[in-house]
């Protein structure tokens, strides 16, 4: 797990309110039990409790979601996420969140947006490069800065980019309003557009109009795909080719040879599959089918928070459970700057962080 922690690795799919420390969720809770909004002793064992099922989880998206209201919670957790990430190694970090309306609190979904933003400025603990210039002229990677793989010392920098989620509740108009504010947040770091939420509501279709428009625009976008058996929205999303999914637990034979003939990468989550009985088991995880067949893959977290995991304990347990060596397990890490969505100035300060841990390695 150490080596793990300490290796430069890429975090691909995570969900900024899945991802909160439990004490800070607590904290949060006790404050808003204190002012009589929610009985305290009532939210406490669900914030614990260790296994949910994907229904469940999702209820507990709706009581996360009522203790990080705020823009300034909202710019905490971001800083803290960000954080803690950076903490092991996490080198390039793609963070996506739901922009939220909260009319109440004069909330819109820039001003939330812009709350996570200045939570990205707030870190102090590490360099935070977020601004995505697409005419960046490149700058040599500083060796003594950079986070020193395998060798134990602590996170200097961090690239973090930004997906901004649709949540499949979401009207087409909504989802519309979040990919106009994705083109308009470019230079904050916007990279992408991620579809999400309770995979039993809504019909994917829905977003089409806005996910196409996002396409033509030049956003980049992954779609949470096949938590659910669901033939015929599984063929359409990959149909429409998008640069990554996540997931992909129910697929049939069919909907595995298209994947596999369109090279789209998946971004696993194991943790989050067998806590959400997505998968029964890691024995039977496709991960091992696209593994071997040199499927374009890369380990992620999704809900770190939620799942009490972290990309290290990803590796660690892909590494035990697959059999699969450091040295596999440093090339899988490696071969994720590849699915990017940041521009290619990025992409070639990764390779060369890449580059250099590797001359390391025993
Ligand atoms: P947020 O977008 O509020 O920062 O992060 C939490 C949200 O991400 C959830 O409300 C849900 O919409 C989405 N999410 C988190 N984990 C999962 C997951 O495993 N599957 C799906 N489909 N959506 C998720």
């Amino acid at each position: 797990m150490e080596w793990f922690a300490s290796m430069p690795k890429v975090e691909l799919h995570a969900h900024l309110n899945g991802s909160i420390r439990d004490s800070t969720l607590l904290e949060l809770a006790r404050v808003l039990g204190e002012k009589g909004v929610i009985v305290f002793s009532d939210v406490e064992h669900v914030i614990m409790k260790s296994d949910r099922s994907l229904h469940e989880v999702f209820k507990l998206f709706d009581l996360i979601h009522v203790l990080t209201t705020d823009h300034a919670t909202v710019t905490r957790i971001t800083q803290e996420v960000v954080e803690d990430f950076a903490s092991e190694n996490i080198v390039y970090l793609e963070l996506r969140t739901t922009p939220k309306r909260n009319e109440s609190i004069g909330m819109s979904k820039r001003s939330y947006m812009d709350a996570v933003v200045e939570g990205l400025r707030a870190v102090s603990a590490v360099d935070v490069d977020f601004a995505s210039r697409s005419t960046d002229v490149r700058r040599p990677v500083n060796t003594k800065n950079m986070n020193d793989a395998c060798n134990g010392t602590r996170g200097k920098k961090i690239y973090v980019r930004l997906l901004l989620s649709i949540d499949r509740r979401e009207t087409t108009e909504a989802a519309m309003e979040t990919v106009k504010l994705a083109l308009e947040m470019r230079d904050l770091g916007v990279v992408g557009i991620d579809l999400s939420g309770n995979p039993t509501k809504g019909e994917w279709t829905t977003f089409l109009p806005a996910l196409k428009f996002a396409r033509e625009q030049g956003l980049q976008i992954t779609l949470h795909c096949g938590e659910i058996p669901n033939k015929e929205e599984i063929q359409s999303m990959l149909d429409f080719l998008p640069q990554r999914i996540g997931h992909a637990c129910c697929f049939e034979e069919e909907e595995w040879r298209k994947l596999k003939s369109s090279k789209i990468p998946v971004e696993i989550c194991l943790t989050s599959n067998i806590r959400t009985e997505t998968i029964s088991s890691l024995d039977i995880h496709h991960f091992v089918d696209l593994y071997k067949a040199q499927h374009p893959l890369v380990l992620c977290t999704d809900d770190s928070g939620v799942f009490s995991t972290s990309v290290s304990r990803e590796y660690d347990l892909a590494a035990s459970a697959f059999s699969l060596g450091r040295r596999e397990m440093f090339q899988l890490a490696k071969s994720a700057v590849k699915f990017i969505f940041a521009n290619g100035r990025v992409k070639e300060d990764l390779k060369e962080i890449f580059d250099l841990a590797e001359k390391k390695l025993d």
